[in-house]
């Protein structure tokens, strides 16, 4: 390049040979998600910054550390999302979807943007794929969107990958615990870093999620929020782990994850890997029943998880998990003047309609080097439309597998070319389901 410009560091651009595997993966989950009776929400990529102050936390890594922060040219402090759960709650408030059927449960795709070092799994701008579900207390909810995130990779044929679950408990008991927490953590203040030292006083439940290796040294020992959980909070996580044995779904119960998000409440939970290096977390959540009236609006326990998209393509590329391929170029319409590239543009525009996928010379290139592009982009068939084709109003369609020429009339071109194109199409389509995944199925023919 004669230019020194580049991606921003910590962002990455996802080109053509790896997007399709993407929208793949996005597919499938939209319709997983459906299953379950999500619907999708859209929200702005930037909010004002308050939004994630108040409900992130204004303790935490993500709002201390994190946030790409600015002021507007109107002098306001606007923050790029760097989670979707806050912007999601915002719109739910702001738009009264309270007063739709609860709960309401809603799904996204987002692109998220954290301040962190950059390195593999751990990106400035990355994606999530997020789920909310808003207005209930029952632990059979949050049974579901584990049920939902374990779907996601079972349908993938994910092995290995665990569900680590505890619960942090409410306000009420979490009081309790944030005495015994500020008592050990004040036995070793000499040893934690800055931003702990000023958590002790504020939070000192965030000390454990310090990703300095000093301070989760120390947080090794510290005292565990499941043994200070009060018996409604207890019972609320035994509930959510019958669910689980019901829907036999592995899980084991690790005490020590809090999540590293303030508003989160009773279950949390992560999917984690060993496969993808030291940022194996590809998907974490909870509950988050205080958060609606933390931004001002009533009572709503609600939850919700976020899958780093970014390090499931990880994960299935580790796992060696191939995605059917898009489809191919089915026709290859190749011209020689301008007489023949106006019909060719004519045929193709209504081959497209039909739903095929059909190329056509737009460089204006010889027959032959059309013939060579037409191979490399894998034309299923060819077909030259020259001065002469024109003239006796036939052609030779070529399949370019098996090498079969046959003739066609230019005239039914479009009629006769789809019914060919469907049938070789049908006769393709079981190559695409492979073992445990059945992706034409799901997606009921899209790809
Ligand atoms: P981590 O432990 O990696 O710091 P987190 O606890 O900050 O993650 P959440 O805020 O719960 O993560 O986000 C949910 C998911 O989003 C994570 O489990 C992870 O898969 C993904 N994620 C979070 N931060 C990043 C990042 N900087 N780059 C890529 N993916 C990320
Ligand atoms: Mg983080």
């Amino acid at each position: 390049m004669s230019t020194n410009i580049q991606a921003v560091k910590g962002t990455q651009d996802i080109l053509p040979k790896d997007s399709y595997k993407i929208r793949t993966v996005e597919q499938v989950i939209a319709e997983i998600a459906h299953n379950y009776g999500y619907c999708e929400i859209r929200t702005p990529v930037f909010e004002y910054t308050d939004l994630f102050s108040r409900s992130v936390g204004d303790t935490t890594d993500v709002v201390q550390k994190e946030m790409y922060t600015f002021e507007d040219k109107g002098g306001r402090s606007i923050t790029l999302r760097p989670e979707g759960t806050a912007g999601a709650m915002r719109s739910f408030l702001e738009h009264g979807l309270f007063n739709e059927p609860m709960p309401q449960k809603v799904y996204y795709f987002t692109s998220c943007y954290r301040y962190e070092k950059p390195q593999a799994g751990r990106l400035r701008e990355f994606h999530q794929f997020g789920v909310e579900c808003f207005g209930t207390q029952s632990a059979s909810a949050d049974a579901e969107i584990i049920a939902l995130a374990n779907e996601i990779f079972d349908f993938f044929g994910i092995q290995n990958l665990r569900l680590e679950l505890n619960s942090i408990g409410c306000p009420d008991c979490r009081a309790e615990y944030h005495k015994a927490l500020h008592s050990y953590f004040e036995s070793k203040k000499d040893a934690l870093c800055n931003t702990c030292l000023g958590r002790l006083e504020r939070n000192p439940m965030r000390i454990l999620d310090c990703k300095s290796s000093v301070c989760s040294e120390i947080a090794k020992d510290a005292p565990k929020v499941i043994d200070y959980i009060c018996d409604d909070c207890k019972s609320h996580f035994e509930t959510v782990k019958k669910h689980l044995d019901s829907m036999n779904i592995n899980y084991i119960v690790n005490p020590t994850i809090v999540r590293g998000l303030d508003y989160y409440t009773r279950t949390v939970f992560e999917f984690v890997s060993d496969q993808i290096g030291a940022q194996g977390t590809v998907c974490g959540g909870g509950r988050y029943d205080g958060l609606a009236q933390e931004l001002g609006g009533a009572s709503t326990p609600s939850l919700g998880f976020a899958m780093g998209m970014e390090r499931l393509m990880l994960i299935l590329q580790a796992q060696s998990i191939e995605l059917p391929t898009p489809n191919k170029c089915d026709l290859y319409i190749a011209t020689t003047d301008e007489q023949s590239s106006l019909v060719a543009s004519r045929i193709a525009k209504d081959l497209r309609s039909e739903g095929l996928f059909v190329t056509t010379d737009i460089v204006g290139r010889s027959v032959k080097a059309q013939m060579k592009y037409a191979n490399k982009i894998g034309a299923a068939f060819t077909t030259v439309l020259g001065e002469d084709e024109i003239k006796s109003g036939k052609s030779k369609l070529k399949n370019m597998e098996s090498g079969e020429v046959q003739e066609i009339e230019v005239d039914k071109i479009v009629d006769d070319f789809s019914s060919i194109a469907i049938q070789t199409i049908v006769s393709s389509l079981s190559d695409d389901s492979f073992e445990g995944m059945d992706i034409n199925a799901l997606l009921g023919g899209i790809i």
